[in-house]
């Protein structure tokens, strides 16, 4: 086994989460080591794209991965016909049977337009610019490099047939949601969400995101999120026993294209786990920070993550800056404060609509659930104060 040319600072994954990183320390002075296991960095991507207007101004991104502009998100509640058609609340079970779905799918209950401003992008050239972005910082970067093993102060990869090993003096785990880093480290695994995703032809182009909730979409929703003349059309779905995430997509394609949204025809296929635990209790481990994905930052409803990534890695990168320069603070500590200072609230919040929500999928009125526990709606915002041995109750 090689010993790589040292570096103080490795980062794994090259996500938004890690480049971000990678950036600040490499911008520091600090000999920093990107690497990621993709051949080639940001594809194949596993995203929806869409990533709220404010990123680009905070985070100074060029702008040539922008697809198109979106101005607001509709959201719809799919459900009476459901009812109707089984003469029951459905069950997953009852999602196993595609046809019966497409069936279920039809009219809609009820409608709403959010305010959403942001765009969508471009996921691949996104991360490569944020790569290249890190390259011009310093940061030496390689693709096809994948940590295979941590031993003592070793952190052993492979890229190919050759094996080398660095000794760090920092580490940045910002290997997405099946964190490697976190698993050698032994760390519990998070809880994900199964999403599954096709590009197809829309049959108009149009400026606002389509949120749709349906009690086969299990924990979680549908989406049609426009890119120009196609878009992204995915499910998101707890992995329960029985659960066919594919099998609902399709059923939910079948309704889109019965409703003309979309045109017959697929541009690609994708899938990705979701984590939806929320934020690992300590975001750190002595000198190894967690970002992004890795550290549990996706939003528990939504699933959102880019803007989290983007944030995490930045302050990550940060704060192992100021612990390297003379007499800085403890850099784990520093970053773990500051995130939960940051997503603290809106996590927790999250996590705990999030829980009243799957909890009473299949026995709650279904419509009235989506109001109290959809980020469109103005029920997300009530509290959810726990009783000991009496269950829950929402406060305004
Ligand atoms: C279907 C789906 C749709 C989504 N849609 C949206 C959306 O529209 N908007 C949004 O904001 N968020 C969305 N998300 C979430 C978003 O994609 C993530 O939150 C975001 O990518 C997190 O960035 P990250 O840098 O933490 O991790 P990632 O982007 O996952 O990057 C991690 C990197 O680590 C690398 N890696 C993993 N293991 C190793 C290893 N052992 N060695 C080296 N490299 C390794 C991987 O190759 C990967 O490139 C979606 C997620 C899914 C699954």
């Amino acid at each position: 086994m090689d010993e790589l040319s040292p570096c103080d600072v490795l980062v794994v994954g090259a996500g938004p989460a890690g480049s971000m990183a990678a950036a600040r320390t490499a911008s520091a002075g600090i000999p920093t080591l990107l690497i990621d296991a993709k051949r080639r960095i940001g594809a194949p991507p596993h995203c929806a794209e869409f990533v709220p207007t404010r990123i680009f101004a905070e985070f100074d991104i060029s702008p040539r991965s922008i697809i198109q502009k979106i101005e607001y998100m509709e959201t719809t509640i799919l459900d009476k016909d459901a009812i109707r058609s089984h003469e029951r609340k459905p069950s997953v079970q009852d999602c196993n049977d595609v046809d019966d779905l497409a069936v279920s799918l039809s009219t809609p209950a009820s409608r709403t337009r959010t305010p959403s401003p942001g765009f969508m992008i471009d996921r691949v050239q996104f991360d490569r610019e944020l790569a290249h972005r890190a390259a011009q910082k310093g940061a030496t970067v390689l693709c096809d490099t994948k940590l295979v093993a941590v031993t003592g102060d070793h952190w052993v990869l492979r890229s190919g047939s050759r094996v080398r090993a660095v000794k760090p003096r920092y580490v940045v785990g910002a290997d997405g949601a099946q964190s490697t880093v976190a698993r050698f480290l032994r760390l519990p695994w998070q809880k994900f969400q199964i999403g599954v995703q096709v590009e197809v032809p829309l049959v108009q182009p149009c400026r606002h995101t389509m949120v749709f909730l349906h009690r086969s979409f299990v924990g979680g929703y549908g989406w049609v999120f426009p890119k120009g003349l196609g878009a992204n059309v995915g499910v998101g779905i707890e992995p329960r026993p029985g659960a066919m995430p594919w099998a609902v997509l399709h059923a939910f394609v079948e309704y889109l294209r019965r409703q003309r949204i979309i045109r017959r025809g697929v541009l690609s296929t994708s899938r990705g786990l979701i984590p939806v635990s929320g934020p690992r209790p300590l975001l750190f481990l002595r000198n190894v920070l967690f970002c992004g994905d890795a550290a549990g930052l996706t939003h528990p409803v939504t699933g959102a993550g880019v803007s989290q990534a983007l944030i995490s890695g930045d302050f990550a990168g940060r704060s192992i800056a100021a612990a390297m320069a003379d007499n800085g603070p403890d850099a784990g500590m520093a970053y773990d404060a500051e995130m939960k200072r940051h997503f603290g609230a809106v996590m927790k919040h999250a996590l705990a609509k999030r829980h009243y929500m799957t909890t009473r999928w299949e026995q709650r009125d279904f419509e009235a659930l989506c109001r109290e526990s959809w980020i469109a709606y103005k029920g997300y915002k009530k509290r959810i104060v726990r009783h000991e041995n009496q269950g829950e109750e929402l406060h305004a």
